[in-house]
């Protein structure tokens, strides 16, 4: 379950700098609660017809604690729930801490961004880790996810070299109106035009994962039943082959996303890269 999302502040962190696209940028953009089997009555044209050519396409497997800040911190940070110390959707300190993607890439000298649509992921980085980013909190008065993908192109433009691209109205419509209800199709079919307008400048080098960090059924999630912990998962990355892995898990993104940036992956991530 989610916060109470009623206010809307937008904070945004926009530094000067070099305005260049990399070469061969990656982008992170998760739909929130999306359901594989969503995919395709939503439908998401953009994601169906990205799926052929991507190096994975398929489902992955949530872990418990089957809601968003805990899946995140494993997606970011690769290592269970029992590890990092997030078990709820409020952000505590880690006992013993795990360096996660953003820190990992900002030390390699990468220029990182962040858009999101709900503030609690802030905490998904150590202070000073994320050179840019961009938040608005989902309310009634727009489409929000279309304006966090916009807010992705332009840090994309700018020379970020990872964005992580979060779109929380899927969840946050699956909570309203129940999973796989017209209304929750809506927004993941409005998900994937935010997801359109971001690989629309992808450059020929760049890649792209989507995912999702848990499903959902009924009004709600957390179980440890199938609709809640299998989640779609497409990998488009031209340059670069597929492992052999067939049964992913959040662990592995954070992996991945370091083979795709071309940097190496902490010793203490308990995932497996899904490319090389
Ligand atoms: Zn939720």
């Amino acid at each position: 379950m989610r916060g109470n999302l009623s206010s809307s502040p937008r904070k945004a962190h926009y530094p000067g700098g070099n305005f260049a696209m990399k070469t061969n940028p990656c982008v992170l953009i998760l739909v929130d609660g999306l359901r594989p089997d969503a995919v395709a009555p939503a439908p998401m044209p953009t994601v169906l017809s990205l799926a052929p050519k991507c190096v994975y396409a398929g489902t992955a497997q949530s872990l418990m604690p089957n809601c968003t800040l805990p899946c995140h911190f494993s997606i970011f940070h690769s290592v269970v729930a029992e590890r990092h110390g997030i078990n709820t959707n409020t952000w505590t300190p880690q006992v013993r801490p795990v360096p996660g993607i953003f820190e990992v890439l900002h030390q390699s000298g990468k220029d990182v961004g962040f858009s999101y649509n709900w503030e609690e992921l802030r905490d998904l980085g150590r202070p000073g880790s994320v050179t840019r980013s961009f938040l608005v909190e989902i309310n009634k008065e727009c489409n929000t996810d279309a304006v966090v993908a916009d807010h992705t192109v332009q840090f994309l433009k700018d020379g970020a070299d990872f964005i992580f691209c979060y779109l929380g109205e899927t969840d946050e419509v699956g909570h309203k109106y129940g999973w796989m209800s017209p209304e929750y199709l809506g927004a993941a079919a409005r998900a994937d035009a935010a997801i359109a307008r971001v690989l629309e400048v992808l450059p020929a080098g760049g890649s792209a994962i989507i995912m999702a960090d848990h499903g959902g059924h009924d009004r709600t999630h957390g179980t440890n039943r199938p609709e809640d912990m299998t989640i779609p998962l497409y990998i488009y990355a031209p340059s670069h082959g597929a492992t052999s892995i067939s049964d992913p898990d959040l662990l592995d993104i954070a992996p991945t996303i370091a083979a795709l940036c071309d940097i190496p992956a902490p010793a203490v991530w308990e995932g497996r890269a899904l490319v090389k």
